[in-house]
């Protein structure tokens, strides 16, 4: 949901309070529910090729490859445009991917700046230490990242569709997929005569999917594989930005914090230039919010207001609120990906990749969209639906390197979310380098004894910080 009133927003915060009950490792949408009764469409039901069932990244991709292709399109959304509903960051690392199916795509389409500088900041409740890395390689085409603001680039993607022939239906709802023997054949949306039939549904409706668990392909998530992510657009004048966060032209920055920002609560928080206003936001996994019982939205103004980020934000106006959940547990929550005649694609398949370094979403639904709509039209050349025809669907995913990265880092949130990195770590990070910079008039200590003496005061033993490394080197590392 996105664009929504601060009181909308809240409801949807209070709502996934409510499911999960505050309380810690509950599904989050309570008992698994036994499996809808699979209908099947009524007569006369218009037919399609390929029916794609939200229009964020992932269904734009898929939709314009299959319209691409010759095949008949029909992309359903159920916000007034798209992007209407959708929030992100929203960093998208996606250039060079997008590159490949619209050349040179970003001289047409909204975009807000390119980022040549990203920075991992370690947070205590005063203190920040940050890795800041910077390239003018980063702002030569096709780029490695831009800013943007979803409800306007969605909704360009979604017209690239449209323009390869797809037909897109607006405030269009999927309340089930329709089978025939065991095959999906087809979607009800919420409106009289709403039954369509096709070849192929591609299910791209997003972090919590309807369709995916309709399916039985996703189980009920736990609340720790869950996070909530809060943000705010605020606005702010484009020279301001320039001289505040030191930037030439379009240049842009993504900040990424980890560590007492959230308070103890597992999660992170972002800051991102737009050309004339920032992306800010606070991600707190559900299980821990639950267990500390603290809201995000109370986070964000706990972020808004350390003494490393007020400075930043100072003087920016509130432009949007919104709130979205974020599948967050990477492979370990992946469902399978397809059965006769579906096929499941960006964060409707759980492909959200949310690693500390990384919140990478986007780019994800994109790759996994565009593989999603070429094994529909390889299906549609050799006209096999089966689940045996779509399981290709999983070896373009590992060509387009999405489940590798996936798999490779499967470790990763596990890690990331652990509290002694989530706090402990940038609080020893902090006062090794308060130590290390301060000039008191005594001797220079050298730094391996600071750091010994700073992981002793924080009762952590090497030991654990050899654990610790051990888990990053197989996170991260090897
Ligand atoms: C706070 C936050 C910050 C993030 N920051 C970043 C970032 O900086 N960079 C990044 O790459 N990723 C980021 N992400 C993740 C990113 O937003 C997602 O991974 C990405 O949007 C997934 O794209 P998608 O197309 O799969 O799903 P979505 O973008 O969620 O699109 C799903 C679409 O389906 C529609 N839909 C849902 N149900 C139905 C239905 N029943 N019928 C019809 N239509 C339906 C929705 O309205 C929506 O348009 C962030 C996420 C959050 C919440």
């Amino acid at each position: 949901m996105a664009l929504l009133s601060k009181e909308a927003s809240l409801a949807l915060v209070r709502r996934v309070h409510r499911l999960i009950g505050m309380q810690n490792g509950v599904t989050l949408h309570g008992a698994p529910q036994p499996r809808p009764r699979r209908n099947a469409p009524r007569p006369g039901a218009e037919h399609f090729d390929v029916i794609v069932v939200g229009a964020g990244p992932a269904g734009s991709a898929a939709a314009l490859v299959a319209a691409r292709a010759g095949l008949k399109v029909l992309l359903l959304e159920r916000g007034e445009y798209p992007g209407s509903k959708n929030v992100s960051g929203a960093a998208f690392y996606g250039s060079a991917i997008l590159h490949e199916l619209i050349p040179n795509w970003w001289e047409q389409a909204p975009v807000e700046r390119y980022l040549t500088r990203r920075v991992l900041a370690f947070m205590t409740a005063d203190t920040s230490v940050a890795i800041d890395f910077r390239t003018t390689r980063f702002a030569e085409p096709p780029y490695n990242g831009f800013s943007i603001l979803r409800p306007k680039f969605d909704r360009w993607f979604a017209d690239q569709a449209v323009a390869a022939g797809a037909f897109l239906l607006n405030a269009a709802v999927v309340d089930e997929a329709l089978w025939e023997d065991d095959q999906v054949v087809g979607v009800r949306v919420r409106r009289d005569e709403g039954d369509l039939r096709a070849n192929v549904v591609i299910a791209c409706d997003g972090a919590n999917s309807f369709l995916a668990k309709h399916a039985g392909l996703q189980r009920e998530f736990h609340a720790h594989e869950m996070s909530l992510g809060v943000k705010e657009v605020l606005a702010l004048d484009e020279h301001v930005i320039r001289e505040r966060f030191h930037l030439h032209d379009n240049d842009g920055l993504a900040i990424e914090y980890i560590g007492a920002i959230t308070e103890e609560v597992s999660g992170g928080a972002f800051l991102y230039t737009n050309r004339d206003s920032l992306s800010l936001g606070v991600i707190g996994q559900i299980s821990s919010l639950a267990e500390h019982k603290r809201r995000p939205y109370e986070l964000l103004e706990t972020f808004k207001r350390h003494p490393s980020v007020a400075p930043l934000v100072r003087g920016g106006r509130v432009r949007e609120y919104s709130a979205h959940i974020i599948p967050e547990a990477g492979w370990n929550m992946l469902p399978k990906l397809y059965t006769g005649g579906m096929l499941v694609a960006g964060d409707a398949a759980a492909l959200c990749f949310v690693a500390g370094l990384y919140l990478e979403g986007i780019n994800y639904a994109i790759q996994s969209g565009i593989a999603a709509g070429e094994t529909a039209v390889i299906a549609h050349q050799e006209r096999d639906f089966s689940a045996r025809s779509l399981a290709r669907y999983v070896e373009r995913l590992r060509a387009r390197h999405v489940l590798t990265d996936f798999a490779n880092y499967r470790h990763a949130p596990g890690l990331v979310n652990s509290p002694r990195l989530q706090n402990r770590y940038p609080e020893i990070i902090a006062a090794a380098a308060e130590q290390v910079f301060r000039v008191n008039g005594g001797p220079k200590r050298k730094i391996l004894p600071i750091a010994l003496d700073t992981l002793r005061r924080a009762n952590i033993s090497p030991m654990h910080v050899l654990q610790d490394a051990w888990q990053a080197g197989r996170s991260f590392g090897w």
